[in-house]
């Protein structure tokens, strides 16, 4: 277990940093001049075992109210750090450094005017000129902030960048790192070291390409600030689970981060035991020059293992959504089509008449032994082989094309490279018997250095895991690897025989996540702070079930009108509070409809969506 060196930061009673765990933090969603309030969630927070809470002040006042907030929790007994969240007001974040243990500061808008998302262009004077504006600004709170030994997080977000950033680098990782970088050495040259850095996005890609990106440009510059991990706007449920785990898991795994927050829709304090069992099931291994990997898979597949059934019934077909084609059609018969969510292949170990039936898109993978047997069934059985029988094989299995299933290094001989190279009908099936990060990343860069074409399916067992444990774990394994676009497909076996689709759904929603596949709505949610001017958990409810059946689109479910347009990034739509029970609707970026009463928002954004050619009936 390695993690990447880091300083070790002080904030308040805890510490932070490589010689530590991994914290875990979460945020307040009640109003921040609600002192009672503040403290009863930030007690329930500490309760479920916060080691930070943070706390929104979007003006002074609210700055100056920390003071009672940190006053009643230590009264109560709780010294947990607090942190203050500051977005556009340099003059809060001073007044919030006096009083709390870590300000975080957006480097979007800490100096910088808020983005008019022009395209501007700017001299290198002017450029230079902003710099040594947000140089001077930046000091000044330093000082207050060393004055007080209160630590600081440099928190960029994609999404709420500076104009002057996105004029030279764009709304783009790039951008996010050199928005970090500069005050990040301001911090340097003002020898402040007790600096955390969050590199965050809706868009997991995104986000892990920025985090990689600061981690190599901080060893260039020597400097060595711990990482804070965060998706944005993960939304709730299954899906902002499997989203972060895609984001956090993916660089825990790689050794980067020492503190996360994962941000649900959802009570605060039920963000805890996530992140707690997401850095559990991580296995950090951080490599300073890791071989770069081209991936190549930008439409992965899906294996839907359905081997647990002794036969392959209407129930099980249903389940994976193939229905028949045309009733009461003769010359189609019962035959059956792939509905939209439907897997490319499937896996069974029962053989039967059932399997005719299937769409001809559909490949139906069989253990070796069986697949002459199966031939008579369906032509398009694949033959999964393991590694030493398929060595051992005199004969050419039969059928298009076979899967070699490899367990792990150990079965990475040199023979097996000669007779994969010779073998064009071969793919591959990485399958390690720890189906942990860094073993699908050992295996894969023993298939690049080998140079075979062969398609490779990442494949995992998930022995006796279920619900929300089998979900962080898949995902944080598996997920960064399609954000890389190194699978091929992907082959979830979930031994449960109750929900055949538990496997599919789960390997639809990684894929989902890692940004490789669509199947369903995409919704982003932000997890709502003091800044949230309408009851966010209901409010993304009624959006799902009205707009849920929109596959192509992107809706997003936004708190506030002073970040939620910045941080929905590329949404299609936003659902956005605007105070006083009113919404404002968004298309992209644009504001489109203002002040829109709640009651009626639904209804006007269907109305949007419909004007805009968006719409379709649900089926
Ligand atoms: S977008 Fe949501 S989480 Fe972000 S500041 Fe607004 S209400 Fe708070």
């Amino acid at each position: 277990m390695k993690r990447r060196l880091t300083n070790q930061v002080r904030i308040g009673e805890l510490r932070m940093g490589s010689d530590y765990p991994v914290r875990i933090q979460s945020m307040l969603n009640t109003d921040t001049m609600d002192t009672e309030a503040c403290v009863e969630q930030a007690i329930r927070i500490i309760e479920a075992g916060g080691e930070l809470v943070r706390v929104t002040a979007p003006g002074v006042k609210e700055a100056q109210n920390l003071k009672n907030i940190r006053e009643e929790l230590c009264r109560r007994g709780y010294t947990t750090p607090l942190s203050a969240d500051i977005h556009f007001n340099p003059a809060a974040a001073i007044e919030a450094a006096c009083h709390v243990e870590k300000v975080r500061i957006n480097p979007g808008n800490f100096a910088d005017k808020r983005a008019t998302f022009k395209e501007l262009s700017y001299t290198d004077e002017e450029y230079a000129g902003e710099l040594r504006a947000l140089r001077e600004k930046f000091k000044a709170f330093l000082d207050v902030c060393r004055a007080h030994g209160t630590a600081v997080r440099v928190g960029t977000n994609h999404g709420s960048l500076s104009d002057r950033i996105m004029s030279r680098y764009g709304n783009t990782p790039e951008g996010m790192v050199e928005a970090t970088m500069e005050y990040l050495r301001v911090c340097r040259d003002e020898a402040f070291d007790d600096v955390v850095i969050s590199l965050k996005s809706s868009d997991c890609r995104v986000m892990v390409e920025a985090v990689r990106l600061l981690a190599r440009r901080m060893e260039e510059e020597g400097m060595r600030y711990p990482l804070h991990l965060g998706v944005t706007e993960a939304g709730e449920g299954e899906d902002g689970r499997v989203r972060s785990a895609v984001g956090i898991g993916t660089l825990l795994n790689e050794g980067l981060g020492d503190t996360i927050r994962v941000s649900l829709t959802e009570e605060p304090e039920r963000e805890i035991p996530v992140a707690r069992e997401l850095v559990e099931c991580c296995e950090p291994c951080y490599r300073e020059n890791p071989p770069v990997l081209e991936g190549r898979w930008s439409r992965p597949v899906i294996v839907a293992d359905i081997s647990s059934r002794d036969c392959v019934d209407e129930d099980v077909t249903a389940a994976l959504d193939f229905h028949v084609a045309a009733e009461d059609d003769p010359v189609r018969g019962d035959l059956l089509e792939a509905g939209p969510s439907a897997p490319e292949m499937i896996y069974t170990e029962a053989l039967g008449p059932e399997l005719t039936k299937l769409p001809e898109t559909v490949w139906v993978v069989v253990p070796y032994g069986n697949v002459d047997l199966a031939h008579v069934y369906n032509r398009r059985a694949v033959a999964l082989v393991p590694s030493a029988e398929y060595l051992r094989l005199r004969e050419p299995l039969t059928g298009d094309w076979h899967l070699v299933e490899v367990r792990g290094m150990d079965e990475w001989t040199p023979a097996l490279v000669e007779r994969l190279r010779r073998d064009g009908n071969a793919a591959l099936v990485l399958n390690p018997v720890r189906p942990v990060y860094m073993a699908y990343r050992q295996l894969l860069e023993a298939v690049a250095a080998a140079a075979l074409p062969a398609r490779v399916i990442l494949r995992a067992e998930a022995g006796g895991l279920r619900g929300e444990s089998l979900s962080l774990r898949l995902a944080s394994q598996l997920g960064g690897l399609f954000v890389d676009r190194l699978g091929y497909g992907i082959w979830l076996s979930v031994d449960d025989r109750e929900d055949v689709a538990v496997g599919l759904r789960l390997s639809r929603d990684i894929l989902q996540a890692a940004g490789v596949r669509r199947y369903k709505t995409e919704f982003v949610s932000c997890p709502g702070c003091g800044r949230t001017l309408y009851d966010l958990q209901s409010s993304v409810a009624r959006v799902k079930e009205a707009f849920g059946h929109l596959r192509r689109l992107k809706i997003a479910v936004m708190g506030c009108v002073v970040n939620g347009p910045g941080e929905m990034g590329d949404a299609d739509y936003g659902y956005v509070g605007a105070g006083n029970g009113k919404v404002n609707l968004f298309r992209g970026r644009r504001m489109v409809r203002v002040g829109v009463p709640e009651g009626e928002a639904i209804e006007a954004l269907r109305r949007l969506i419909a004007e805009c050619g968006d719409w379709e009936d649900k089926r």
